[in-house]
């Protein structure tokens, strides 16, 4: 499938250093980008589909790095079928699981651990709810797993690893366990700040140092904060990417933000929902997230939109999260929500509304276009201008 999207307002990369693309148009083929700015009348006609961006504002597709996916699209934490569809709605193209801790009864043995992981990645490779992209299959470390046993996970495709939810005497126990999935080439991930289950420790910037994971996983608390001065800390004395979540510490969420900022470490900040949990589903969890960093910091939206995208894209190393020739073909069309008192997204966003979506395109294929069953009704329109294929890719606008 080949879709134009022409007549958008504002292309942002992505990419923090150089958050803005110029052009008004990105053509999509095959499920990859293959130009972003301009194109001829005669590129954009030949598309199977042409969408009138309409002025609106596009961004690269949503990339939501702690999300608790278990099997299919289904979530046994609150007993909810299509959330991850539902999350498509709010700008969510991609999903990186957190682990498959909410498996009822799950394992905690060392064959167990690595069969539920190398199982929930093989049935995400072939399963994209809404059009969503989820990396799924997080090996929880527990005691006993050994640097053969990450070698199988690799072999069999697994590629992240998450610290936290193990049966450890201590955090520090978790050192060898990080070092060894490392040495099999995984992402590794640790839960950070406080205990989110009953019988699991706080884990701090001295655990997070010992270990040095990839990725401090909710770094504002999960959904209890470490000390502040522990921020400056992880943020000074390693290369740990610095996850803040939507389910969490707001406060500490924004002294996270400027001290990276400050720090010169924002290439590893990122942002998560850490959904669904006890704090529940979040479809707009990205857009509040967004939303929070850019009106409550002096942090420009653009910039913030890039910490849900690009810098999730360079600590995954995905092929996401970029408008760029070559990426993956997901887009977000975004807008100021109608009825506010801003007059586009990036406006919209600095003063603390969410934005409101027309369209997403997820793998080269439009998922809707028009109106987000989540989100407040653009106020500019997004339409399909053209279609060559039996489809019809519309929402009502209602
Ligand atoms: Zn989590």
């Amino acid at each position: 499938m080949r879709v134009a999207v022409s007549n958008i307002g504002v292309i942002v990369s992505g990419d923090w250093r150089d958050p803005f693309v110029p052009g008004d148009t990105v053509i999509m083929q095959d499920g990859k980008v293959t130009s972003v700015g301009t194109a001829s009348a005669g590129a954009v006609e030949s598309c199977d589909v042409v969408i009138d961006a309409g002025g609106t504002t596009a961004i690269p597709g949503l990339i939501d790095s702690h999300v608790h996916v278990t099997f299919g699209d289904y979530t046994p934490r609150q007993h909810t079928i299509g959330f991850l569809e539902s999350y498509v709605q709010g700008g969510t193209t991609t999903a990186i699981s957190a682990s498959e801790v909410h498996v009822p009864g799950r394992p905690n043995d060392p064959a167990g651990v690595k069969a539920l992981a190398i199982a929930a990645s093989k049935c995400f490779q072939h399963y994209r709810p809404g059009g969503m992209h989820v990396h799924a299959g997080s090996v929880i470390l527990e005691p006993g797993l050994n640097q053969a046993d990450f070698a199988d996970l690799a072999a069999s495709g697994v590629w992240l690893a998450k610290a936290g939810f193990g049966a450890v005497e201590t955090p520090y126990d978790y050192v060898p366990l990080v070092a060894a999935a490392k040495g099999a080439g995984l992402v590794t991930t640790c839960h950070t700040g406080g205990a989110s289950i009953p019988g699991s420790s706080a884990i701090t910037a001295d655990h997070l140092l010992a270990m040095r994971p990839h990725v401090s996983f909710h770094i504002n608390g999960g959904p209890t904060a470490m000390p502040d001065r522990d921020f400056e800390r992880v943020i000074v004395e390693s290369e740990i990417a610095l996850q803040v979540c939507t389910a969490g510490n707001l406060r500490t969420t924004l002294l996270c933000a400027r001290l990276a900022q400050q720090h010169d470490a924002f290439d590893r900040f990122i942002i998560g929902t850490d959904t669904p949990t006890g704090s529940g589903i979040m479809p707009l969890g990205m857009l509040y997230t967004i939303a929070h960093l850019a009106s409550l910091t002096d942090m420009a939206p653009e910039r913030s939109i890039c910490a849900a995208t690009g810098n999730n894209a360079g600590v995954y190393r995905l092929q996401c999260g970029l408008m760029a020739a070559e990426k993956d073909a997901d887009l977000v069309l975004i807008d100021a929500p109608e009825g506010g008192t801003q007059t586009s997204a990036l406006a919209a966003i600095k003063h603390g509304d969410i934005a409101a979506i027309g369209a997403v395109i997820a793998n080269g294929e439009p998922r809707f276009v028009g109106r987000s069953r989540n989100t407040p009704p653009t106020m500019r329109k997004v339409r399909v201008a053209a279609c060559r294929l039996a489809r019809d890719f519309s929402t009502p606008r209602h």
